[in-house]
């Protein structure tokens, strides 16, 4: 065969595609002589019977290799450049002639080449899956170290071939494999290839994440962080790596990036410490409470009549639990709408002023809106009647009116849920919900219920001086009890005399 056949057979057998992303990032360093020259675009040969081996097998051209082989050419004898013909068939992905050369006797695992590899590490560089099959089918070793120290899932993390690094894990290659750096696939992706890929391909296969490397004791996550592989830093936080990990120099990852001044990796570290902070925290609250509830169990406490189902919790006595703020509030008395919060033992007393005050407050605003009309409006109530008086009133000032209105409204239920709350304290020692609920139960009792003959009811006096925490000049003391934590009745000094009075 000669002339165009010849011509079209050796243009249709160049050297495959160029593998994507080759040489992209910083990784020239990693081609070497051999390599380069096999990536350019082979010269069209006229004469394949006068080809020497290499460029023959450099081709594919099968009987002309076959011929020289059987005229007595040794398959293992390296060219002057210590390149072996299986290196040549193996770059250029020639299937049959790696056979071939097998059958002859060449060897499998050849060093050669600048960079000391193996026919294998010229293959998987190349991206010719295939060639990578038939050699590990024929006794190819993986584990091998090239003269860069990279193993083969080394340079197919680096060449960011997945479908090998895929072939090479499920072939039993570790994952954490070492290279000469003692550096695993995943720090090498994290290092040397920006992008979420390979990291995020690697972290399929559930690679260590807090391992670290010989030489600086980084971790993938610090690799990433100091090449600033923004995309990598991503994939390696929700996969789960440690935040707290020091290298050799005593720096974690935050640390790293807080000196490379990347904002946006800052930003991201920090949120996950955070967000970790918050789980450990909701963590240790759950097994808080599983050991209260064990306690509760064992102790013969656990009734369901004063456990919170919600916050897993005892009840405190007189506490209830508020489905608006989801917690149990200590001596529950109301969730107030006015204020979006639940009053209860910590700021009921604050309640009582804020009524006290707001009350005050709308009673001046209408005391001085009628002393404005007195002194402004040429009108009065007695000499020209109601209907008169208040359209005169309105048409002095109608933002007045309106100012007295509001006012007006905001004194009226202030004022009476300040005396209610009032009456409450101290004529019957109870909260709003308990009298609510006795007023409840006592409609299905068949005998009245006095809402004043309660434990909680130890005298008008008593009863000011334990919520308002004050005494009177000596004649009451006030009895300090703790209402997040009182779970039986106590004994109230005040309590013998209050009752019998009552
Ligand atoms: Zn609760
Ligand atoms: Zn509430």
């Amino acid at each position: 065969m000669e002339g165009p056949g010849l011509g079209s057979q050796c243009r249709n057998h160049s050297h495959g595609p160029h593998p994507p992303g080759f040489g992209r990032y910083g990784i020239c360093a990693h081609e070497n002589k051999e390599l380069a020259n096999a990536r350019e675009a082979l010269p069209l040969i006229e004469d394949s019977s006068n080809c020497d081996i290499v460029k023959a097998t450099q081709y594919g051209i099968f009987e002309r290799c076959k011929e020289l082989v059987e005229a007595g050419y040794d398959v293992r004898q390296p060219d002057k450049e210590n390149v072996s013909l299986l290196h040549w068939a193996a770059i250029n992905n020639r299937l049959d002639l790696v056979k071939f050369y097998i059958s002859k006797g060449a060897v499998v695992d050849q060093l050669g080449g600048d960079l000391n590899s193996t026919p294998l590490h010229w293959a998987i560089r190349q991206g010719h899956l295939p060639m990578v099959i038939l050699l590990l089918q024929h006794g190819a070793d993986p584990t091998l170290i090239d003269g860069e120290g990279f193993s083969s899932i080394h340079l197919a993390v680096l060449f960011q071939h997945m479908p090998i690094i895929a072939y090479l894990i499920s072939k039993r290659q570790s994952v954490n494999m070492t290279d000469v750096n003692g550096q695993t696939p995943l720090m090498l992706s994290a290092h040397k290839v920006i992008g979420p890929e390979p990291t995020g391909f690697l972290l399929k296969f559930n690679p260590s994440l807090n391992v670290v490397d010989k030489i600086h004791q980084n971790t993938p996550l610090h690799w990433a962080v100091a090449a600033g592989n923004v995309n990598a830093v991503d994939k390696l936080l929700e996969a789960g790596s440690s935040l707290d990990i020091q290298n050799v120099k005593g720096e974690t990852p935050l640390d790293m990036a807080l000196q490379n001044k990347n904002q946006l990796i800052i930003h991201m570290l920090k949120t996950e410490a955070k967000m970790r902070t918050n789980q450990k925290f909701r963590l240790w609250r759950w097994l808080q409470k599983c050991e209260n509830i064990i306690t509760l169990a064992e102790t013969g406490c656990l009734d369901f009549r004063t456990f919170c189902t919600s916050c897993l919790i005892r009840k405190p006595l007189r506490s209830l639990h508020c489905h608006v703020c989801n917690s149990c509030v200590a001596r529950y008395d109301q969730h107030c709408l006015w204020t979006g919060r639940c009053i209860g033992f910590g700021n009921h007393h604050y309640y009582i002023f804020f009524l006290f005050f707001l009350s005050m407050v709308c009673g001046w605003i209408i005391y001085g809106s009628f002393i404005y009309w007195s002194n402004h409006c040429a009108t009065t109530f007695k000499e020209d009647g109601l209907w008169t008086y208040l359209n005169q009133i309105v048409a002095c000032s109608p933002w007045v009116l309106y100012i007295l209105m509001l006012a007006t409204f905001h004194f009226s239920w202030s004022t009476f849920l300040l005396l209610n709350q009032l009456f409450q304290i101290a004529f019957l020692g109870l909260t709003s919900h308990e009298r609510i609920s006795l007023l409840k139960q006592s409609k299905h009792m068949k005998q009245t219920l006095s809402l004043r003959k309660t434990p909680y009811n130890l005298g008008f006096m008593q009863n000011l001086a334990d919520f308002f925490q004050c005494g009177c000049f000596g004649l009451v003391k006030p009895c300090v009890v703790d209402w997040t934590s009182q779970y039986t009745m106590v004994f109230h000094p005040a309590r013998e005399k209050v009752l019998r009075s009552v």
